[in-house]
């Protein structure tokens, strides 16, 4: 039996957008909903139990960021932000709102499709905790506390451990500087901004060919870091 299209609600109110999004969605094998309010995506949300939210954030009835607030009270499945706001601190809020990733416009399909399947791959393979996670040649092994790269032993402190170990749990999506440090520190009061930058210098010169020239562990600026296979 052929798995059923992945329902996506567009949330967009203005229309040609919406339409291209909605467009560009059916004709790679998803099943698109479309709303044009915060309350008609509320309705389709509880409706329609939608496989993936796509979200503009200027919407005319209500702020986008109050309403992904109140989607995480009780949707668990991705949320993508689409907006036109590209300051680094709307992509910050958006993101620890909830949000799963971020797409700004103006963007191209295929960005979106991209961030649209990793994100649902992960729910797709987080149904049970895993004892490795992988990204590429690269495997964690979170029982044994080992990393390897290749055949190749990676030497990790416990810090850089935990480090790659939440990269790596979101591998392929943007993770706030607040998520690493929580998951590094346990604290995300933003005191340990300089300590977060050091580990990472000294992760990409353990798990990358050239430390200069970053090709897994990306920075995106003001945001946060993303991990992805060797690009
Ligand atoms: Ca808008």
């Amino acid at each position: 039996m052929p798995t059923p299209e992945p329902v996506v609600l567009v949330v967009e109110d203005e229309a040609p957008i919406r339409r291209f999004v909605v467009a560009g969605l059916a004709a790679h094998g998803f099943a698109p909903v479309e709303a044009g309010t915060a309350q008609a995506a509320t309705m389709a949300a509880t409706s329609r139990r939608p496989d993936a939210i796509v979200l503009d954030l200027g919407l005319p009835d209500r702020d986008g960021l109050d309403l992904l607030r109140d989607l995480r009270a009780w949707y668990d499945r991705p949320i993508l932000i689409l907006s036109a706001r590209g300051r680094e601190e709307d992509k910050v809020a958006g993101l620890d709102a909830g949000a799963d990733d971020y797409v700004a416009k103006p963007f191209g399909m295929p960005e979106l499709l991209a961030r649209l399947r990793a994100a649902l791959r992960r729910t797709i393979s987080s149904g049970a905790p895993e004892p490795t996670l992988t990204c590429g040649d690269l495997a964690l092994d979170l029982v044994g506390r080992t990393c390897h790269r290749g055949r190749q032993e990676v030497k990790l402190t416990p810090l850089e451990f935990s480090l790659l170990a939440e990269l790596m749990r979101h591998a392929g999506r943007l993770v706030t500087h607040r998520q690493l440090m929580q998951a590094g520190w346990g604290t995300a009061d933003g005191t340990e901004g300089g300590s977060l930058r050091l580990v990472v210098h000294q992760l990409r010169r353990k798990i990358e060919e050239d430390s200069a020239r970053p090709r897994r562990l990306h920075t995106e600026v003001g945001v946060g870091y993303r991990l992805t296979e060797p690009s």
